[in-house]
């Protein structure tokens, strides 16, 4: 893949759930081994886009792209280079680590062989090796959100979305989570899509899209964003981006 093709682009995107406008003419772009937060609050538009770009559903206009495959035309070969950790756990819990990761990897189509290897791998990373054995229901919120992360990047994909991965875990497990995101990007080269309403999970070379009320409000470095708000802090600058009401 060219570095020129972005992991994503979304151009023009517009959805609305019957008369109710939720995402109004979005367009951004996520390049290789970008970190983006789309940073904002409930009901922003942020799981919709995220429905959007994994064809849940189908928006009446605009474009999606993944790695330079349009979704639309190209379906298979966008979301195979998609992972994607949904808002709401998804693992079977009486199934063990390995077990969940297994099935998701015979579904891609990777030999047993291979994804013993990947499994493995994964796991490693996520520090959850020794746990590979144990059913999902014996760990804690932290733990199966890292193999939630493990299960997504099993096929090697290169954009990552994270709906609110971290909501519900407490401090130490919210924080390493975070670290390791960033550590994905700089490590793999992997781009990653990290919905959130939580300013302190931005770290300093991420970049930034604030959606509010359907609506992309700001989009650039952590520094471009301060700067075009006059803000000194992302809070000031949040604030700022959402507190006007109009749609
Ligand atoms: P976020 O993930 O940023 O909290 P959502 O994408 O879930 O935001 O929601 C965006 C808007 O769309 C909200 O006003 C929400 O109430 C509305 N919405 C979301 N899902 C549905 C649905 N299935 N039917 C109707 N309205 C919905
Ligand atoms: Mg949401």
């Amino acid at each position: 893949m060219s570095v020129a093709v972005p992991a994503l682009e979304v151009e023009h995107l517009s959805f609305a759930y019957g008369p109710r406008k939720a995402l109004d003419d979005v367009g951004f772009r996520i390049g290789q081994g970008e970190c983006a937060i789309l940073l904002g609050p409930n009901g922003a538009g942020k799981s919709t886009l995220f429905s959007l770009v994994t064809r849940l559903y189908d928006a009446p206009s605009g474009q999606i792209s993944i790695a330079g495959h349009a979704l639309r035309k190209d379906s298979c070969a966008a979301l195979a280079r998609l992972g994607v950790v949904f808002q709401q756990p998804t693992l079977d819990l009486d199934l063990s680590v390995a077990q969940n990761l297994r099935y998701h990897a015979s579904l891609h189509g990777l030999s047993r062989k291979e994804a013993e290897l990947r499994i493995r791998e994964e796991l490693e990373r996520q520090g959850m090796e020794e746990r590979r054995d144990e059913k999902v229901r014996q760990l804690n919120g932290g733990h199966r959100r890292r193999v939630e992360i493990a299960r997504a990047l099993l096929h090697r994909p290169a954009l990552l979305l994270l709906d609110e991965p971290s909501v519900g875990l407490d401090v130490p497990s919210r924080k390493a989570m975070v670290d390791h995101i960033h550590e994905l990007c700089r490590s793999r080269g992997l781009a990653v899509l990290w919905a959130t309403h939580l300013i302190d999970e931005i770290g300093q070379d991420d970049s930034l899209i604030v959606l509010h009320k359907g609506r992309v409000r700001a989009q650039g470095t952590v520094r471009e964003v301060l700067a075009g708000q006059g803000a000194e802090t992302v809070s000031a600058a949040f604030h700022r981006l959402t507190a006007e009401g109009e749609g």
